[in-house]
């Protein structure tokens, strides 16, 4: 290859048809409150499968915090959360007062397990976060028996783990809640949004009246206009109908979409097998469906001082790189600050975050350019080793 080219991780999937939808909204006046949301919270609720009930919310943020204000979790609570995550997932903890113990994963894939859980468990455990990392589901079963042997209750991230799946049935599904991400690089976009799921009807009708403002009566049940009670302490999570009208768009091609980073990860996969010098973050397990958010490799210890370098010279050559996640949360400065936790307690989250480098799946790579990045990645390594 002699022209460097340009490939970003991440960049947004949008299509002529998204653009138009979003301009319908703005060709009427109804921006909130309306029948997008309604749309994309049906469409969403069916994409995922049955027993869904969902909400539209404005970020994944928003709904994981709405998740530990509706379950009742405060101070005095413990809750479980994975060291090797999004630093949303655990200030969704620390907003509602309640203190965040943190647990290692596991270094195959990235994931919580049940036996780290099963460790950190006090009288004071109320919660269990669970993160599917990478869009790899965590093995619910087991972390579903502790659960409901102790009576805690499990939020699901589900951040960049849509399409995901156990035996058919979608993440989210297992637990208590399921908070999902439309950021831009997520598996699909609305700009800034998140869904707030559950199985239970009842949850997801509490935290749709949590999320705007605790007022009891939506804008179509008023009798008298501008007529309404607030019942209970609420916020403004909602999230906009020009938003939704891009979600609904967006997720007609969710299939599609899912089928493309499989092919991009299945590349990687066949062009890094027996490569002992970078290895993949996966495990192939009988039922589990990966939704392939991104590849995140993992440098062998002896170039794992390098890793930078690695980077450098990646973008040099036009391929754009992420780390998943730069920082094991309990050591991002204000948690280091207030709970000084120890290096030697969390080793692989560790070595994830310092030997790893993500590359792009998403439909705007095509397999011929992951075929570039790998031989690129290849070559780089043999060079520094
Ligand atoms: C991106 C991400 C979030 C935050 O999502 P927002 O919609 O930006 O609030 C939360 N958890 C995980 C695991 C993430 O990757």
């Amino acid at each position: 290859m002699n022209t460097p080219q340009q490939i970003p991780f991440g960049k947004p999937w949008i299509t002529d048809d998204d653009r138009h939808a979003v301009m319908e909204v703005l060709q009427g006046t109804v921006l909130t409150h309306g029948p997008q949301c309604k749309q994309f919270e049906s469409d969403f609720s069916r994409f995922v499968g049955e027993g869904c009930n969902s909400v539209t919310v404005s970020s994944c943020m928003a709904a994981l915090h709405l998740s530990y204000l509706h379950f009742g979790i405060g101070p005095q609570d413990e809750v479980i959360v994975p060291a090797q995550t999004h630093s949303a997932t655990v200030h969704a903890v620390e907003w509602v007062g309640a203190k965040p113990v943190f647990v290692d994963c596991d270094p195959e894939t990235g994931n919580i397990t049940a036996e780290a859980i099963n460790k950190a468990l006090t009288a004071k455990t109320k919660a269990i976060s669970v993160v599917h990392f990478l869009g790899m589901p965590c093995d619910m079963a087991p972390i579903m028996d502790l659960a409901n042997t102790y009576k805690l209750k499990v939020i699901e991230d589900c951040a960049i783990a849509l399409g995901a799946r156990i035996n058919g049935k979608h993440v989210g599904l297992f637990g208590d809640s399921g908070c999902y991400s439309f950021y831009p690089v997520k598996h699909m976009t609305t700009g800034e949004g998140g869904m707030f799921i559950s199985k239970n009807a009842e949850t997801v009708q509490k935290v749709a009246l949590l999320r705007a403002f605790g007022v009891n009566r939506k804008h179509d049940e008023r009798t008298i206009p501008g007529m309404y009670d607030v019942e209970s302490i609420g916020l403004n999570y909602r999230m906009s109908e020009m938003q939704a009208a891009l979600g609904v768009s967006q997720l007609k091609r969710m299939e599609e979409n899912l089928l493309m980073r499989q092919s991009n990860f299945e590349v990687y996969q066949e062009r890094l097998a027996g490569f002992d010098k970078a290895k993949l973050l996966y495990t192939k397990k009988e039922g589990f469906t990966h939704s392939h958010y991104c590849v995140s490799v993992v440098l062998d210890d002896s170039i794992a001082s390098k890793r930078d370098t690695v980077v450098h010279k990646l973008n040099e050559k036009g391929i754009g790189t992420s780390i998943y996640y730069p920082l094991p949360v309990p050591f991002m400065s204000f948690y280091q600050k207030k709970y000084k936790a120890s290096e030697q307690n969390f080793p692989n989250a560790l070595k994830i975050s310092r030997q790893s480098i993500a590359l792009p799946t998403s439909p705007h790579v095509s397999p011929h350019q992951i075929g570039y990045i790998v031989d690129t990645l290849k070559h780089i390594i043999k060079e520094l080793a």
